[in-house]
């Protein structure tokens, strides 16, 4: 079995943290990759397992010594993969990156194994119910991820495979199977 990079991206709200929270659950062998990041945590967010929550000064110290694999900036804030934990991480295993399609075009030119999964939603009125239901983001914040979905579902054709999340098991077994399916090629 190869141990491979797999990133996963998709509009906010559609359900990759879920969705890569129930696969990294049940497979020792499948890591996620935590980020860095300069938003604030969010209720219920833990240091060190949603995100490494750094300062603006740290994250641009890090990028001064090329310590990620890539960065950018979402909604005023750095988001960024750091280059070290993915590689200890890929010593041992396959490692998942949550990341928006920037990013996720970034790392394909980087790694040309890594394979790139989009999810997308059923319909826009769901996005819409999930961003808002999880009550993590203020209208404001919804408002500007909302803005941001046509873009980031229009880069479907450079993801090798897009997957539906509509009913979240039958979204996981996808994604699992395409884990498997890329993992013993
Ligand atoms: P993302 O990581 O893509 O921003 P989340 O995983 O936080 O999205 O999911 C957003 C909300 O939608 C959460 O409240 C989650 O419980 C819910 N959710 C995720 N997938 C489904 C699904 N298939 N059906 C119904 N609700 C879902
Ligand atoms: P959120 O604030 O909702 O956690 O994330 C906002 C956006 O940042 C999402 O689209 C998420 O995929 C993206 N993101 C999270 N981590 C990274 C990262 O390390 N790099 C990049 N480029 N984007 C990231």
């Amino acid at each position: 079995m190869k141990n491979l990079l797999f990133v996963i991206s998709g509009p906010s709200g559609v359900g990759k943290g879920t969705l890569v929270r129930l696969l990294t659950q049940e497979d020792d062998t499948l890591s996620l990759s935590i980020s860095c990041t300069t938003r604030a945590p969010r209720i219920a967010e833990r240091e060190g397992i949603d995100y490494f929550f750094v300062t603006k000064e740290t994250f641009r110290e890090t990028i001064a010594q090329n310590g990620f694999l890539e960065y950018d900036e979402h909604f005023g804030n750095y988001y960024g993969t750091p280059k070290s934990f993915v590689e200890e991480k890929l010593k041992t295993g396959s490692v998942i990156l949550e990341i928006d399609v920037v990013g996720a075009l970034k790392v394909k030119e980087a790694c040309k194994d890594a394979v790139l999964i989009m999810v997308c939603p059923p319909d826009l009125k769901t996005l819409e119910r999930r961003l808002g239901g999880r009550k993590t983001e203020s209208e404001e914040q919804r408002g500007e991820r909302l803005a941001r979905v046509q873009y980031e579902l229009g880069k479907q054709d450079q993801y090798q495979y897009v997957v539906v999340n509509d009913d979240l098991q039958t979204a996981k077994r996808a994604l699992q199977a395409i884990i498997d399916k890329e993992r013993n090629a």
